[in-house]
């Protein structure tokens, strides 16, 4: 068996986070071992997305998305936030404890920054003064260090791990695995034209493979759980309303628990400067924020996220499905993303071209104005407009009546895998990681349970 040249020690599916991580891991510390990684999309360098914003100024649904898939994952392209925490960003600590998670994510930091990310900074919620002033006004802010490496540096980081990757693992690109079988000799991952197979098999593929590894826990007969989606919407201020905040946490993850329903509104991916984007998931429009290191590309306005989290019961179980729906309807009446004033909100009319003009924000989104009331349900909405009322207490000037809100932002949350506590399957040597399994929702969670995977495979752990 061991002769034959589709035989590894470990494959490993999805090079995302998750995936470089584990790779990373088992090649310091077993040179010897011989690692396969099944990725669908290409090396970093051949990632190009088709909108120019000039010729393509829309997404082409592309067969393989290169902002989702390739070396480097979901996150390649992204701001490079590696937050360091167990108050979210996934679960991993539920299965691996809160003290060896952290551990975890900060031996990723560290192997960050080793690769270019010297210069970073390394934010904290620690010590800081926002807190008490959060906890006077009945908002949550949750503890975190935050790394930012920002597009540009997180895109030279992950190309420094792959040249040291590189001849030490092998890696096929442009391979999507279609299924795994168990066999006598391990696990077997077939794509279109041949297969390869491993003592152990490593599943971390990610957001954009939930679909497909669903089928994959259906093919096992692997349990599987699922019942959560958040949704709200995109706001953007000017930047200097909330540069307190900003300047001093960069991003920070405030929670606020709503006096009419008690439900939790968060905010979420915070973008200083920066500017909202639309986001097109299976033809479905929804809205997101991005950030730049640059100087010549930071805007005026800063946006982020607030999202209510709806957890469903029995018998309700397509949450991603509730979600979407949501975000259709939204397309359906705005063709695409919806924004609106806070004050035509509260108003209880629709914004329209000439009052978002004379506002006091300049849209970094072309967006249809509209009725976001149309669109979000009544209790959704009621939790977002109390915590904005919540946040103008600590950055006076969130609940101006200019402030613009995008509709809608939907967060899907894969379905959560059944994995005993080292995120093994029931199937010995299978283990599923990162957002694929449903346990992290981060780039520094993902990462981690690559890293801890790798090393109770080689008996660390
Ligand atoms: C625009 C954007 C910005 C983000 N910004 C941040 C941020 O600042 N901070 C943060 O913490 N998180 C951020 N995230 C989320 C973060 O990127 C993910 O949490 C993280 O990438 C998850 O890592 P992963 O390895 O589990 O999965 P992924 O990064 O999704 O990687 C999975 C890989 O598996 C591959 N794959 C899927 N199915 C198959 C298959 N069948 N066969 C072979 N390969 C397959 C995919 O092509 C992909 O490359 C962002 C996400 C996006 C989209």
């Amino acid at each position: 068996m061991e002769n034959k040249t589709n035989y590894f020690d470990t494959i490993i599916i999805g090079a995302g986070p998750g995936g470089i991580y584990s790779a990373y891991e088992l090649v310091k510390k077993d040179p010897g071992r011989k690692i396969a990684v099944l990725e669908e999309g290409g090396r970093l360098e051949q990632r190009k997305c088709p909108i120019d914003g000039v010729k393509i100024k829309t997404c082409q649904n592309c067969k393989t998305c290169s902002i989702m898939s390739g070396f480097g994952g979901a996150g390649a392209f992204s701001d490079g936030k590696y937050n360091i925490t167990n108050a979210f960003g996934g679960t991993l600590y539920e299965h691996i404890g809160r003290k060896k998670a952290l551990e975890l994510m900060r031996y990723v930091d560290d192997i960050n920054v080793a690769h270019a990310g010297t210069e970073t900074k390394l934010y904290s919620t620690a010590g800081s003064r926002f807190k008490k002033i959060c906890m006077q006004n009945k908002l949550n802010l949750l503890d975190a260090s935050v790394r930012h490496l920002g597009t540009d540096i997180n895109y030279i980081v992950l190309s420094n791990l792959y040249k040291e990757l590189e001849g030490k693992v092998q890696f096929f690109f442009h391979t999507k695995v279609t299924k795994i079988l168990k066999n006598d000799d391990g696990y077997e991952a077939f794509y279109d034209g041949g297969s390869v197979v491993g003592a152990g098999c490593i599943v971390s593929v990610g957001r954009s493979g939930s679909k497909w590894m669903e089928q994959v826990c259906r093919d096992l007969s692997i349990k599987t759980l699922s019942n959560r989606v958040d949704i709200g919407v995109r706001v953007e201020l000017p930047a200097a309303i909330f540069s307190d905040l900003t300047d001093q946490l960069y991003e920070s993850k405030i929670v606020y628990r709503t006096e009419k329903f008690e439900d939790q509104v968060r905010t979420f991916c915070m973008n200083p400067n920066g500017i909202v984007v639309t986001e097109n998931t299976n033809g479905i429009v929804t809205v997101n924020g991005h950030s730049f290191e640059e100087a010549d590309k930071k805007t005026e306005n800063t946006n982020f996220a607030l999202l209510v989290s709806k957890h469903f019961t029995e018998p309700f179980k397509d949450s991603n499905g509730y979600g979407e729906n949501i975000a259709r309807l939204s397309n359906m009446l705005g063709g695409g993303v919806i924004v609106q004033r806070f004050g035509d909100l509260e108003r209880g009319r629709r914004s329209n071209e000439k009052r978002i003009r004379e506002g006091m924000v300049r849209p970094t989104l072309n967006a249809t104005p509209g009725d976001l009331s149309l669109v979000l349900p009544k209790r959704i909405l009621d939790g977002i407009i109390e915590m904005i009322y919540a946040l103008d207490k600590i950055a006076p000037g969130t609940a101006n009546e200019d402030t613009l809100l995008y509709g809608v932002e939907v967060k899907f949350y894969n379905m959560e895998v059944g994995l005993d506590d080292h995120l093994e399957t029931e199937y010995p040597g299978l283990y599923v990681i990162g957002d694929g399994s449903g346990v992290t929702h981060s780039l520094s969670h993902a990462s981690a349970s690559g890293v801890y995977v790798a090393r109770r495979i080689l008996g660390e752990e």
